[in-house]
């Protein structure tokens, strides 16, 4: 059923805020190269750069293997943190899609469902995410909170090591992202555990 926007919509970008991508490809850059990043590493929000030509290329291939995104962990509090944002508007996931894979919008929406019951309408895939109409983006990436917050949005940035000066409000996890949420649209300040009650 499509929504009228009755209430705030939060868009939520998926790596990085929901999934963690970054560990399982440097685990398996590593065993296909021997070479070992972690991520502390990645500093910037350019593994093309950081990796270099060969391990990038390894990741690019992983990165594109059917099934990738589909079995990518849950970062943690991704779950409660939801479930708390459903409860003050409509959580819609604004994800950008990887071009080189052929499966990885099917795997991104199977994995939605799997954890968040996400419909086909909670789902967005954009690569440039100021044309999702939403009242909030909560994201990880530098060029994206830039041009989104350079619109005069709000945005909240769940921080990393490769977002360090990016503009939006500053979250170290998703109690940080809920508390910043609940404040600005209308609840009583309160982390995950206490809005399931
Ligand atoms: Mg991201």
């Amino acid at each position: 059923m499509l929504s009228t926007h009755p209430c705030p919509v939060f868009g939520v970008d998926v790596d990085g805020v929901l999934a963690d991508l970054v560990h399982p490809l440097l685990d398996r850059v590593f065993a296909r190269t021997g070479v070992r990043f972690r991520t502390d590493d990645i500093v910037r929000f350019d593994l093309a750069g950081i990796l270099g030509p060969t391990c990038w290329d390894a990741a690019r291939e992983i990165l594109a293997a059917p099934g990738f995104a589909r079995n990518l962990p849950l970062l943690t509090g991704a779950g409660e943190g939801i479930a708390s944002l459903r409860s003050l508007g409509r959580v819609v996931f604004v994800t950008a899609p990887f071009a080189p894979s052929p499966t990885w919008a099917h795997d991104r929406a199977a994995w939605l469902a799997e954890h968040f019951h996400a419909q086909p309408s909670d789902v967005v895939s954009l690569a440039d995410k100021t044309l999702f109409c939403g009242d909030l983006l909560v994201d990880d990436s530098p060029a994206q909170l830039e041009a989104w917050t350079r619109l005069g949005r709000l945005a909240v940035r769940m921080r990393h090591p490769w977002n360090a000066g990016a503009p939006g409000i500053a979250a170290h996890g998703w109690e940080d992202v809920v508390r910043a949420v609940a404040e600005r649209f209308g609840a009583v300040a309160s982390g995950p555990a206490a809005t399931a009650q």
